[in-house]
């Protein structure tokens, strides 16, 4: 079975995605996503997953163009395979976070992933006792607004501080597709971990709701969301939430969070407690 599945939604886009929930089950969320978009001249990677198996060699089936990654934020599940690369680009307030080794349990992980070993679900040459996330050293440092060209296709940077402090989402100018990192999906969505900000998060989703191009939401975890108007859906409910118009659940669980659950569009916002 291979580890990274992909597809084209969109001209030039390839979504490429691993099963995240069989690595860490703890925070209910399907998939891990990255996206390669293609330019004339270049093409961008947007995430690098988890770090299994070889996916710049994946990455090489698709095209020959020189790679650009960019990162949406330093969260280990969406740089994993940073070090695979030879420049990696993000924002420039989690530069130092990016270049930190990330205090993980391991011991999970590598759990888990000696459990899809031995069911033969694992990459081959992955040795799951080795497994870890490498520091990464930036070289390209990111701003609000900066416009990455890739020739007759360009991906506007929009800075969305919330999930994480130099969290992007990036918009594909030639298709309007929305990348959203941990932004913005369908699942619980977390902004109550450590260096979370309720009150900037609920501000970024209104910031995205604002953007007038936008026609799909292809966010880092989960589904691929084709109506746009879902995120007015966010925008309105991450406020209501966060400013304390609506109720939240206690969530005692491994996450421990104030859940606030939108079931009809998909999505929950989880708030420090
Ligand atoms: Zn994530």
């Amino acid at each position: 079975m291979p580890w990274f599945k992909y597809e084209m939604p969109y001209p030039g886009i390839f979504s490429i995605s691993e099963p995240f929930s069989l690595v860490d089950p703890r925070f209910s969320l399907n998939t891990v996503n990255c996206y390669l978009v293609i330019g004339t001249t270049s093409a961008a990677l947007i995430d690098t997953g988890m770090g299994i198996g070889d996916l710049h060699q994946f990455i090489r089936k698709l095209t020959a163009l020189p790679i650009q990654v960019l990162n949406t934020h330093y969260h280990w599940d969406h740089v994993g395979g940073n070090h695979q690369f030879n420049q990696c680009a993000i924002h420039h307030l989690e530069a130092e976070l990016l270049n930190k080794t990330p205090s993980l349990d391991y011991s999970l992980l590598r759990k888990s992933l000696s459990q899809l070993k031995k069911r033969q679900q694992l990459p081959d040459y992955t040795d799951p006792d080795r497994y870890k996330i490498y520091p990464y050293e930036a070289k390209t440092l990111l701003n609000d607004n900066d416009v990455i060209s890739l020739g007759h296709r360009n991906l506007h940077a929009i800075h969305t501080p919330g999930h994480s402090p130099g969290h992007l989402c990036f918009l594909d100018d030639q298709t309007g597709c929305l990348f959203t990192g941990d932004t913005a999906y369908m699942g619980p969505i977390y902004s109550c971990f450590s260096l979370a900000d309720p009150e900037a998060y609920y501000k970024s989703c209104q910031r995205l709701n604002r953007l007038k191009t936008v026609q799909a939401i292809c966010p880092g975890h989960n589904q691929i969301i084709k109506e746009p108007k879902w995120l007015h859906t966010l925008a309105q409910f991450a406020e209501r939430a966060v400013t304390g118009q609506i109720q939240g659940i206690n969530n005692q669980g491994y996450v421990q969070s104030k859940v606030y659950q939108n079931t009809q569009a998909g999505f929950s916002i989880n708030l420090p407690l």
